[in-house]
């Protein structure tokens, strides 16, 4: 049983002469917009006319830089008595950008969200927490609309208050939720305050994470704790937030939908697509999107295309899991470091808590890079030989990974401060930044 059978299934060819008509519409849709209006090349596409998709080449790509220029009314494609919502950014890489939807669009997004929680195994007889903000943040109503759609009792919790949020989870049967991942570690911990154990304490099945990079390790353990499946959901606000790509309850690669957009990696330097199964930048364009269409977006994701086809059935595309955004990337004495890298080595650990943050700072005229770790409450007893080794171990793990020698620095649980949303892991005091 799917959502959208007939479109989550289409053959390749079927889906690309969908993709062809919607992208025809969405341009001629895109140049009401005055900055993509003046645009020649978009102009020129729309004269001769699209034949392959692979046209879409011709067209300029947008950058955050642009619609930022753009602010606040410049890439509004549709009269503005039409719009009847917008939603920003969290900004967490600067200002924000902000994105309009009219009726349809809303509509269409719902659509995909119910159709990205029912490819995780969500059903309408689930009890559905939203355990996000609800404002101009896209995972709040984005989840509240889909899961309405979908037809289960949505709670719309509201970020914070953790308390509260076991409460209703053990009054109202909640057996779905939706959490940012770095936020579920703490929950954990204020269930074990309590002298709770979700496993036994809830009737919680599946947890939906996303909205901040995180590694299979991170995975791994949440589903532990929690004793649930954890599906990976990813969006971002510019392509309207969650319901972009998600996993399917195979658990191998996110559906990016296809229908709704047209998805392109590239080399960030050469701009030119990657070879299939490669890893570069998330490059996408909307279909069905009448307020503010967006051509061949760089989201600045870095990911690639899982290649063959998923066992569930469904034709849409896989993305792997995120590895980073190619700017949360740093040069530390000349090597390039993502900080998944490290987290896949701190999480495998099981001395290790769910907290660390990466600091770059110069000392004595060197760049260094300190790591300070959480180490797990029933592990942290004041045992300075076992600490010592310890650090010893991770720093040569770390090694041999990214190739720099790390200050490790290990720290009691719950002294690392807790971001308000989505966790910062790296912090850069050095004097000359790179
Ligand atoms: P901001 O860019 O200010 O964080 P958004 O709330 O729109 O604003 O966040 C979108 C970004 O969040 C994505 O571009 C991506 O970098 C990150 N993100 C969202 N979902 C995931 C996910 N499942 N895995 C990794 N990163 C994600
Ligand atoms: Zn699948």
């Amino acid at each position: 049983m799917y959502w959208e059978k007939e479109l989550e299934t289409l053959d390749r060819n079927a889906l690309e002469k969908l993709q062809l008509e919607r992208l025809t519409k969405s341009l001629r849709q895109a140049v009401n917009a005055p900055c993509y209006g003046q645009i020649p090349e978009i102009n020129n596409v729309i004269k001769s006319g699209l034949k392959s998709i692979e046209q879409i080449r011709e067209l300029p790509f947008t950058s955050k830089e642009d619609l930022r220029n753009g602010f606040p009314w410049g890439f509004l494609s549709a009269d503005k008595r039409e719009v009847v919502r917008l939603h920003s950014s969290s900004g967490t890489t600067g200002n924000p950008t902000v994105v309009y939807h009219n009726r349809h669009d809303l509509e269409s997004w719902a659509n995909l969200m119910a159709r990205s929680i029912f490819s995780a195994g969500v059903r309408d007889t689930d009890v559905f927490q939203n355990i996000c903000g609800y404002g101009l943040f896209t995972g709040g109503l984005g989840f509240q609309y889909g899961v309405e759609k979908l037809g289960c009792l949505s709670i719309p919790a509201g970020a914070g208050n953790s308390l509260r949020q076991i409460k209703l989870m053990r009054d109202f049967g909640t057996s779905v939720a939706h959490a940012i991942p770095s936020y579920l570690g703490r929950l954990f911990d204020v269930f074990k305050d309590e002298g709770l154990d979700p496993r036994k304490d809830t009737r919680l099945h599946t947890l939906v994470i996303g909205a901040e990079p995180h590694t299979e390790e991170h995975r791994q353990r949440i589903e532990e704790l929690f004793g649930v499946k954890a599906y990976n959901s990813f969006g971002l606000s510019e392509m309207n937030g969650p319901g972009v790509a998600f996993e399917c309850t195979e658990q191998d690669g996110l559906h990016i939908w296809e229908d709704a957009y047209v998805v392109e990696i590239i080399d960030p330097i050469t701009l030119q697509p990657v070879a299939m199964g490669e890893i570069g930048e998330l490059v996408m364009t909307t279909l069905d999107r009448q307020a503010m269409p967006l051509l061949r977006y760089r989201t600045r994701d870095l990911t690639r295309f899982i290649p063959g086809a998923c066992k569930c059935g469904r034709t849409h595309r896989r993305l792997d899991r995120i590895a980073g955004r190619s700017d949360d990337m740093f040069i530390i004495k000349g090597c390039n470091v993502f900080p998944m890298q490290i987290e896949g080595i701190l999480l495998k650990l099981p001395e290790v808590g769910d907290d660390y943050r990466i600091i770059l700072d110069t000392m004595d005229d060197q760049d260094e890079m300190i790591i300070e770790v959480e180490v797990k409450k029933e592990w942290f007893n004041g045992d300075l030989a076992f600490l010592n080794n310890l650090e010893r171990h991770i720093t040569r793990l770390v090694r041999d990974e990214v190739l720099v020698r790390p200050l490790i620095k290990l720290v009691e649980p719950g002294s690392i401060p807790k971001s308000e949303g989505k966790a910062v892991r790296v912090f850069d005091h050095r004097q000359n930044k790179i």
